[in-house]
């Protein structure tokens, strides 16, 4: 297959378990449950603050949104949690991939859909 979105992703995306994300409803969900995904943007944002030693405001209530954005994996799209936007997520949420990607390479990648919600603690 050739498409300028195709990197070598194959070497560790190939049959991965892959999670439907829907923004701004994940976003809405995490912080009222504390979950994985606020745990790991509250951390990112302590770390900001940590090191700048400046903007602590920034880290009251949903604020802490704002200090954490991805790209999707094949064409760059940015992700962020504060618009209307659907992506896909690896169970790790390290890697993050658009629509539109998915779309294209959910075959060619043989990716499963996990649809439950178990997987985020
Ligand atoms: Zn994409």
């Amino acid at each position: 297959m050739d498409d300028w979105r195709l990197r070598g992703q194959d070497e560790y995306l190939k049959n991965a378990t892959l999670h439907k994300i829907v923004f701004p409803d994940f976003w809405e969900k995490a912080y009222a449950e504390k979950n994985a995904f606020y745990r790991e943007i509250e951390l990112t944002a302590h770390r900001f603050v940590d090191a700048a030693q400046r903007g602590a405001e920034n880290l009251e209530g949903e604020r802490i949104r704002f200090f954490w954005h991805d790209h999707c994996e094949f064409c760059w799209e940015k992700v962020m949690t504060d618009y209307e936007v659907e992506f896909y997520c690896t169970s790790d949420m390290r890697t993050w991939i658009c629509k539109k990607c998915f779309e294209d390479f959910q075959e060619p990648f043989h990716w499963k859909l996990d649809l439950s919600n178990e997987w985020l603690k």
